[in-house]
């Protein structure tokens, strides 16, 4: 129960206000028991909400799991706030992606902020593919480091980082060993089943193509044979040359609609669909829920 919740059912309870005092102890109390922050528990900082699922299935509840990227914010765009360095300060491992921009501008800042902190790229293995994500120049003007980030969409490459991820904890925290290889085991076979449900789904739609605001679904595509078609160019609004190839591409192809993910901009996107008397579709490549978000963005292809 929400501290406030429990003040105001006390209140009413005893008719009056409590005394500070009495409050102080019923709310410490509260705290005690619904903090998600429970300090005897290893904390563990990730990048992103797919990754929290996915280490929090591993550690199931030995660990605590924070996500740096809050809710609804932009990974392309994402540059930590003070309130985000606060989770290294407590961290003894971050478990990065691998390939997101703001990892590569700001792991060695967060080494430095916490130097006893291990990072761990749980990429390692996956075979990545090329890819211009942002497109942003870092503080030194180098351009995007070319890889492609979404592996968190496949499922192939989420049994990868799982192997990692639980190879880093055993290393950290012994006496949890089986538990976190007796968990891998249970993610893989639900990655499998997550796996065939997609494929149930897509059967006939074999090399289909899908039109996409920014290109998140490369892995995926590869995985299930079809063929993503970016709007943005290497992470920018398409030109206006772009944009009328587009069109007659889309046309030619019969596309009837546009995926765009839930956290960016519709307008160039709508624009677009317009023209080619299409439909926007949105998803959420975000969200907490990876199995079930995972089948819900197959169905969204096979009906879109
Ligand atoms: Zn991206």
């Amino acid at each position: 129960m929400d501290s406030s919740l429990l003040y105001l059912y006390f209140c009413s309870m005893f008719g009056y206000r409590l005394t500070t005092s009495l409050l102080l102890v019923i709310l410490t109390m509260a705290s005690c028991q619904n903090s998600s922050h429970d300090s005897k528990k290893i904390q563990l900082t990730v990048s992103i909400i797919p990754q929290k699922y996915l280490v929090g299935f591993i550690t199931d509840g030995k660990c605590d799991v924070q996500a740096m990227l809050p809710v609804g914010s932009n990974h392309e765009t994402y540059e930590p706030a003070p309130r985000d360095m606060e989770k290294i300060s407590t961290s003894k491992m971050y478990l990065a992606l691998g390939a997101l921009d703001f990892e590569i501008t700001w792991l060695d800042r967060f080494k430095s902020s916490n130097p006893d902190m291990l990072i761990v790229n749980t990429s390692k293995g996956i075979e990545m593919l090329s890819g211009q994500c942002s497109g942003h120049a870092d503080e030194n003007g180098h351009k995007s480091h070319g890889i492609d980030p979404h592996i968190w969409l496949s499922p192939s490459c989420m049994k990868i980082q799982a192997t990692n991820i639980c190879n880093s904890l055993c290393g950290i925290d012994t006496t949890n060993a089986l538990i976190y290889k007796d968990r891998l085991n249970k993610f893989n076979l639900l990655a499998d089943s997550v796996d065939r449900e997609i494929r149930k789904r897509l059967t006939g739609f074999e090399g289909k193509p899908i039109l996409i605001f920014h290109p998140a679904l490369a892995y995926f595509c590869r995985d299930y044979n079809l063929e993503q078609i970016s709007i943005e160019q290497e992470g920018k609004e398409p030109s206006p040359l772009y944009l009328t190839e587009l069109v007659t591409v889309a046309k030619q192809k019969g596309i009837k609609s546009i995926f765009i993910s839930k956290e960016f901009d519709t307008r160039n996107a709508e624009a677009i669909a317009k023209e080619i008397n299409a439909k926007v579709v949105v998803f959420d490549p975000m969200a907490e829920n990876w199995p079930e978000n995972m089948i819900l963005l197959a169905e969204l292809i096979a009906a879109n």
